[in-house]
C-alpha cells in the first residue's frame, strides 16, 4: 500500500506531499506537532494529545485550523488510507505560509500536515536488555513544555547519543538535574522504591505517556514523587527508564556507562511496561 499524506485539505501521495518554501514552519520552526500512537486501529490517548495540541497552539497564538471534530475525522482518514492498525500518526500545524518577516503575518492560514505509518514499538531486544543513555547539557530554549518543531538541540543530542553508542541523551539543567530525554521523559526508581520523574513545569514536555503512566502507578502499588533528580542520583538508582509515545516504557540500564542496579531491566519497570501495554491495547479494543 503506498503512503498517503494529508496536506492542507488534500490527501496526496507521500512522495509528492509539499508545503510552500515560505511556510513559517520551514523558516522559523513556527509550528507545533503531536505524535499519537495507533493501537489495534484506535488512537491511544487521543483526548490528552488534542488537549496538549490546543495548549501548544494557544501558547504560540497560532489559530486553530479546523474544529476538533474535523481534525479527528482527518486523523481517522489518514490512518485508514495508510492501512495502519498499529503505528503512529504525526500531525503538524504551522502558522502558515507568508512573506518572510519575523512578526506574525496579518492573514496567514495555518498549514496542516498529517502522516501515518506502521510501527510496533522499539526493537524487542532493547526492551529485553534495556538501553543506555548519555547525559548532556540542556541547551534548549526556556519553553520546552510547548511541543514546537524547534527541535534542533534535540536532534543534536540524539545524534551525540547515537555516536556514543547510546539510545537516548538525558538533558541536564544548570543545577545538575535531569530535565528529560531528547524525545522522551526520564524516570528513576530509588532505593526506597519511590518512582521519581521531574514535575511538569516549563522545563519539560509533559509527555502523554508520562501522564498515563502516572495514572497507572497507584494500581501497581508504586509511589510517585514529582521532583528533579540529579545525574548522581540517577546513577545510584535501583532502576531507570524512559517513556514516550513510540517507546512506551523502556528500561534504561546504563547512564554514561555506569550500570543501573545490576545492569539489567528491573522488575518494577518490566511490570510498568506490561501495565502500560495493556492500557494501550484496551484502547484499541474499545474503538
Ligand atoms: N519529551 C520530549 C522532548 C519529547 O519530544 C517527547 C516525545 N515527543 C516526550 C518527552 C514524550 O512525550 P509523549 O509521551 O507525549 O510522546
Amino acid at each position: 500500500m503506498s503512503r498517503i499524506a494529508y496536506v492542507n485539505g488534500r490527501y496526496v501521495p507521500h512522495h509528492a506531499a509539499r508545503v510552500h518554501i515560505e511556510d513559517r514552519g520551514f523558516q522559523f520552526a513556527d509550528a507545533v506537532y503531536e505524535v499519537i500512537a495507533v493501537s489495534g486501529g484506535g488512537l491511544v490517548d487521543e483526548a490528552p494529545h488534542l488537549q496538549r495540541l490546543g495548549r501548544s497552539l494557544g501558547e504560540l497564538r497560532i489559530a486553530r485550523p479546523m474544529s476538533e471534530a474535523a481534525l479527528k475525522a482527518v486523523m481517522r482518514e489518514v490512518i485508514r488510507r495508510n492501512g495502519v492498525r498499529d503505528g503512529i500518526i504525526y500531525l503538524q500545524i504551522s502558522r502558515g505560509a507568508a512573506p518572510r518577516d519575523f512578526a506574525f503575518p496579518r492573514s496567514a492560514r495555518p498549514s496542516v500536515v498529517m502522516t501515518a505509518r506502521r510501527h510496533s514499538g522499539p526493537n524487542p531486544r532493547l526492551v529485553e536488555e534495556g538501553v543506555g543513555v548519555i547525559t548532556i547539557p540542556d541547551i534548549r530554549w526556556a519553553r520546552p513544555d510547548i511541543k514546537s518543531v524547534a527541535l534542533l538541540p534535540n536532534t543534536l543530542g540524539k545524534q551525540q547519543a547515537k555516536e556514543a553508542g547510546a539510545y537516548e541523551a538525558w538533558q541536564v539543567d544548570r543545577d545538575g538535574k535531569v530535565t528529560e530525554g531528547t524525545s522522551s521523559n526520564a524516570w528513576i526508581i530509588t532505593g526506597t522504591g519511590e518512582v521519581v520523574t521531574r514535575q511538569a513545569d516549563t522545563s519539560i514536555l509533559n509527555g502523554i505517556t508520562r501522564l498515563s503512566l502516572i495514572a497507572l502507578l497507584d494500581g501497581e502499588g508504586l509511589r510517585l514523587v514529582e521532583r528533579p533528580f540529579s545525574v548522581a542520583e540517577a546513577k545510584a538508582a535501583r532502576e531507570a527508564f524512559l517513556t514516550s509515545t513510540t517507546n512506551f516504557v523502556l528500561p534504561v540500564v546504563r547512564i554514561d556507562d555506569v550500570p543501573i542496579g545490576n545492569g539489567h531491566p528491573g522488575t518494577a519497570v518490566r511490570r510498568l511496561r506490561e501495565a502500560y501495554l495493556s492500557y494501550t491495547a484496551a484502547q484499541g479494543m474499545r474503538r
